[in-house]
């Protein structure tokens, strides 16, 4: 069985204060659970305090994005080195905020996968549907192009070790979460998809991690669908009782 990976996003929140206090409250209620991957992904400028905490916890950390190139003039952007040097062992890629607001392509989101695994971190790559898109049915549509542009000449071994992200735009930050149902309908479409671009056992190594209003409450029963491999948490991440809630909802 995959081993899940419930990973907060913290996004464009907190201050320095409150994510040293997330970090440490998170590290602490941690320490008991040994049944998941847990991983913390604080704003960039916050991620040398965050580690500081979590160094020697069970709790990994990350980056909510990088640029592709190792350095030079890019202003206001950060390298796949950078987070590195900083302990990062996840980088999050084309996270819908991102392609949405921040206008990032599916080009851009593969040349940032090839980056974050050539550098030897472990890319979360986001897909994921409008609302729109669902209701003209082209939910599969999309995330298998999203999924196969992200990974074009991404070879398998180095495939095996990414994780996909399915984030329905319409469930992110909603409070309005997919059905395990839609969910799972989706994961296991992409597990074919990913089947097809490599084989059969790469599509069932690779991790695939449901993100969108994930909550306490609805989280066991998504997290017991068989293709649900794990969590990608905004809202809920912010708490600690909500987050080690979510993964008290994950059966051992
Ligand atoms: C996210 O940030 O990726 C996310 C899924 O947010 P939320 O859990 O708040 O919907």
């Amino acid at each position: 069985m995959r081993r899940a990976l419930i990973a907060g996003n913290w996004k464009m929140n907190l201050d320095r204060a409150g994510a040293i206090s997330l970090a440490k409250g998170v590290a602490e209620q941690a320490r008991e659970v040994d049944h998941a991957d847990l991983a913390v992904i604080p704003p960039s400028v916050y991620v040398d305090a965050v580690a500081s905490v979590l160094q020697g916890s069970n709790v990994a950390w990350g980056v909510q994005n990088v640029y592709w190139k190792p350095n030079g003039a890019f202003t206001g952007e950060i390298s796949v080195a950078m987070a590195k040097d900083l302990g990062c062992r996840y980088v999050v890629i084309g996270h819908s905020e991102r392609r949405h607001i921040l206008g990032e392509s599916d080009e851009d989101v593969n040349n940032k996968v090839h980056a974050v695994i050539d550098g030897g971190l472990v890319p979360i790559i986001c897909v994921g549907e409008t609302l729109e898109e669902r209701e003209k049915e082209r939910t599969l549509v999309v995330v298998e192009r999203q999924t196969l542009a992200a990974l074009a000449g991404v070879s398998a071994d180095k495939a095996r070790g990414v994780v996909l992200a399915y984030e329905p735009v319409w469930a992110i930050g909603t409070g309005k979460n997919a059905t395990p149902a839609q969910a799972e309908e989706v994961h296991v479409a992409l597990r074919k998809v990913l089947a097809g671009r490599y084989n059969r056992e790469i599509a069932e190594a690779i991790r695939i991690q449901y993100g969108g209003s994930v909550k306490p409450d609805n989280a066991r029963e998504l997290l017991s669908q068989p293709n649900i491999d794990g969590a990608l948490v905004g809202g809920a991440s912010l708490k600690v009782d909500q987050f080690l809630g979510i993964v008290a909802g994950l059966s051992r």
